[in-house]
């Protein structure tokens, strides 16, 4: 296979290196670590294109998620969305806070 020669015989993908179970895992945390693992794989263009063009279904592919066939920003966790969202982190704390602390 001609994607295999690129890398340099000898060195395992970080992939292959960490493990389907990371790359496949339902945590968040882990798919997020598995992307980063990602970012200085040689084949990782490729990859991404790959799983693209197959409309992977889950999984790490060239540093990204994918969700039912498509590449996503992040997974989500299981169990059901918020009805409430929360209410926005203020931008910046009351002066008299920011001196108490
Ligand atoms: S880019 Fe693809 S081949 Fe490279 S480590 Fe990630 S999943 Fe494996």
């Amino acid at each position: 296979m001609q994607t295999l020669e690129l890398f340099p015989p000898g060195r395992a993908l970080p992939c292959v290196q960490a493990g389907p179970d990371l790359y496949f895992s339902e945590s968040p945390r882990e798919l997020e670590l598995a992307k980063q693992l990602c970012r200085p794989c040689p084949l990782r263009t490729r990859c991404l294109e790959g799983a693209k063009e197959r409309g992977e279904p889950w999984g790490v592919w060239g540093g990204e998620v994918f969700v039912d066939g498509r590449p996503v920003p992040f997974k989500r966790s299981r169990g059901r969305p918020r009805k409430h969202p929360l209410p926005p982190l203020p931008a910046e704390l009351p002066a008299a806070q920011a001196e108490a602390c």
